[in-house]
């Protein structure tokens, strides 16, 4: 849960705005604005930063090893919880790394958190493909606690500054939920962060600084390196960006991996992955996101890595450009899922709706993921609600027929039970997933 008025869905380009206000033509209004651009900054972190891509890429490695075991012949059966795999670990491991790696979303929110001793970084190892992987496990005393710092409570500290530099741009609005109003764990850790290592600066510079960290493999591990080389300085962006840019370079050098090697990783699965035949709509999809971390990559490289955020805080209309350019895809409001209110048949509009067709069918993807992985009978609960179906209304299935045995609401995976072609993009994954060659037995 998000303290926040909205909230986002990781690797799935969503953003639930369904506690915002819209005006009549469509558009969050200004005082719910930079709550929402909170929001749509972490989608612009899960697009451009190496550590969004990497939780999309480690998704995707799971759905790839699933299909192996879903989409494998015909009238089997298909049993949740799934089996574990040859090296007695879950299918959904790779996701569940980085989830590690992220710290839970719902641990802890602490309003008045102090930091009460120095922060450390310890190697900490996890098991996978029966090998042992290092990471770096950050660790903040906080008030009578030790809490972990994951990659979850570096992307809220940054979007928090995302959401107070939008505040600046509107003058002489009162906010439904100020961004001073939430809670300082996760949200303002940055400023606890840049306290308790007495550095002075001002709220560009923090924004800069948290967001290309977000480009490093271990981020929460070269940040607190960086803070701990610029402990007692005083740094200003524009003034001592060589500085801030090359100290950065040096910590990542040190203490992370090179983004070239991961890149070159991806890059060979990638191509399979969009070579397999089998999974056409997937494989469009795909090279949807691809072209939109392109786009990212461009807009963040074109003047130096720091282009795209820096443009950012250059003022409201800048921020507008960049928003035009990299709109959130899917908005949930009230049960249902929207996509961009760009006006006109303009090249913004258009692209808007691609962007919506085809994180619809990953979205789709991820719930049938998130449904074969359930664990509990709750869980799995949770996981069969289809995006789209609105207590017996869908933007799809006007004709939903109660003769044919399933209920969008209880079991959606059953609309691709004999028909011929996918009716939507719900059921274009359940296809893809090899749902309508096999049979799904619930035993939880
Ligand atoms: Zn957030």
């Amino acid at each position: 849960m998000e303290l926040n008025l909205a909230s986002y869905e990781v690797s799935s380009f969503a953003v639930d705005a369904s506690r915002l206000q819209f005006d009549e033509n469509g558009k969050v209004k200004v005082e719910d604005f930079p709550a929402f651009v909170h929001e749509w900054w972490h989608y612009i972190q899960d697009i451009s930063t190496i550590t969004g891509q990497n939780g999309f890429y480690l998704w995707l490695r799971d759905i790839i090893r699933m299909t192996s075991i879903t989409c494998s012949g015909e009238g089997k059966t298909i049993e949740i919880p799934m089996p574990t795999d040859k090296y007695e670990e879950v299918y959904n491991k790779y996701r569940r790394l980085y989830n590690i790696f992220c710290g839970l979303k719902e641990d802890v929110y602490i309003k008045n958190a102090a930091i009460v001793g120095e922060p450390t970084i310890e190697p900490n190892g996890i098991k996978i493909d029966g090998e042992e992987r290092t990471f770096a496990k950050c660790e903040i005393p906080m008030n009578d606690d030790t809490h972990y710092f994951g990659l979850i409570a570096l992307q809220e500290l940054n979007a928090f500054y995302a959401q107070k530099i939008c505040e600046s741009y509107v003058s002489g609005v009162k906010f439904n939920v100020p961004v001073d109003n939430l809670p300082e764990f996760p949200y303002k850790l940055g400023d606890l962060l840049f306290d308790y290592y007495e550095i002075e600066c001002n709220l560009q510079t923090k924004f800069m600084i948290s967001t290309l960290v977000l480009d490093t493999l271990q981020a929460p591990a070269v940040f607190l390196f960086f803070l701990q080389r610029m402990r007692g300085c005083k740094i200003e962006y524009v003034h001592d960006r060589k500085k801030i840019l090359s100290t950065l370079e040096d910590v990542m050098k040190q203490y992370s991996y090179p983004n070239e090697a991961a890149y070159t990783e991806w890059g060979k699965d990638y191509n399979n992955w969009l070579n397999d035949e089998s999974h056409q709509m997937l494989r469009e999809s795909l090279k949807w996101y691809l072209s939109m971390i392109g786009l990212a990559d461009k807009l963040m490289t074109e003047h130096g890595k720091d282009t795209l955020a820096f443009s950012f805080c250059c003022g409201p209309d800048a921020m507008n450009v960049l928003y035009k350019l990299l709109p959130v895809p899917l908005i949930k409001y009230n049960g249902q899922v929207l996509g961009q209110t760009i006006d006109g048949e303009t090249p913004f509009s258009l692209a808007a709706q691609h962007d919506f067709d085809n994180a619809l069918v990953i979205w789709s993807h991820r719930r049938i993921y998130d449904l074969l992985r359930s664990t509990t009978r709750k869980e799995m609960e949770e996981n069969s609600i289809c995006p789209l179906y609105n207590g017996g209304e869908c933007p799809y299935l006007d004709r939903y027929d109660a003769s044919k045995g399933y209920d969008c609401r209880l079991s959606p995976w059953m609309v691709v039970k004999g028909e011929k072609q996918a009716l939507c993009p719900y059921s274009v994954a359940a296809h893809s997933m090899g749902l309508w060659q096999n049979e799904v037995s619930i035993n939880l």
